[in-house]
């Protein structure tokens, strides 16, 4: 299978982006899957099954999980045989409203086989959760997906004129993905990583508001402390630390990038 784009080569995270455009080549029985967390708390209602797949065009400089962004990586599992493991945890799933949530990487970089897992998932009855940048075609192929997600948890990276330089990626795509989302009402949980300096700031607060006023499908905004947990991966790959002494946000800086979201009416998370 070709997924995406060959491993980052060098100091630049960035440069390694490639040309991971196709988001349609992937199997629809067979996904490539980095790993599978069985008891995720954080990534969705409840108790959830995480299901982490492998491959990303993005290169975000935040980024925890450099390992996952190789698609030619990974372990590759059927949709039968992923559904298998959910129906192992069932008992524990269907706790406080939880259910399997499938991530990366990026999922949506397997399209095909995102939407035969999904399916397979709702046909059983588990509650289904995409994790995504949101970097994929808003086209039928995606309207189906969704048409098998409960929730999508959507990764809103940086304002248009920074998203480029901190992702390797524009924003078109995630916008697009957005207003579709919108379309067709789906419970959506936003998600910033605020970085001191170069996200959470004021000015993306203020973009984030006005972006998200009005869409009533969205029911929360997560803003996600910036941590270093990643760099021995980063290490480990031979990659430059991409972001050097750069620290995690402090309270302050937490509350203050939560600010300009506050009167939406949506549930704010710091
Ligand atoms: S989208 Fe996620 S997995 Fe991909 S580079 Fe960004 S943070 Fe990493």
């Amino acid at each position: 299978m070709d997924l995406g784009d060959p491993a980052p080569v060098g100091g630049s995270a960035v440069a390694g982006a490639g040309a991971g455009e196709d988001h349609d080549r992937s199997s629809p029985a067979i996904g490539r899957v980095q790993s599978i967390e069985s008891c995720g708390l954080f990534d969705g209602p409840g108790i959830r099954m995480v299901v982490f797949l492998q491959g990303c065009p993005l290169r975000c400089r935040y980024c925890h999980n450099p390992d996952t962004w190789d698609g030619r990586f990974g372990t590759e599992m059927t949709v039968e045989q992923v559904v298998a493991k959910a129906r192992q945890f069932r008992p524990f799933l269907e706790r406080r409203g939880g259910g399997v949530t499938v991530g990366g990487g990026e999922p949506l970089l397997q399209r095909r086989f995102v939407r035969g897992l999904l399916h397979a998932l709702k046909t059983e009855g588990f509650r289904t959760c995409i994790d995504t940048s949101g970097h994929a075609p808003a086209d039928g192929l995606t309207r189906e997906i969704l048409s098998y997600t409960d929730l999508v948890l959507l990764d809103l990276k940086a304002m248009p004129q920074d998203h480029l330089s901190l992702t390797g990626r524009t924003i078109d795509r995630t916008l697009a993905f957005l207003d579709l989302l919108t379309d067709l009402m789906v419970p959506t949980w936003i998600r910033h990583v605020v970085v001191p300096g170069l996200t959470g700031t004021p000015a993306h607060g203020v973009w984030m508001a006005d972006l998200l006023r009005g869409r009533r499908h969205v029911e929360r905004i997560e803003l996600l402390p910036f941590h270093r947990m990643g760099v021995s991966k980063y290490e480990r790959m031979g990659l430059a630390d991409p972001l050097p002494g750069i620290h995690p946000p402090t309270a302050a800086e937490m509350a203050a990038a939560a600010e300009p979201l506050r009167g939406l009416g949506i549930e704010i998370r710091a």
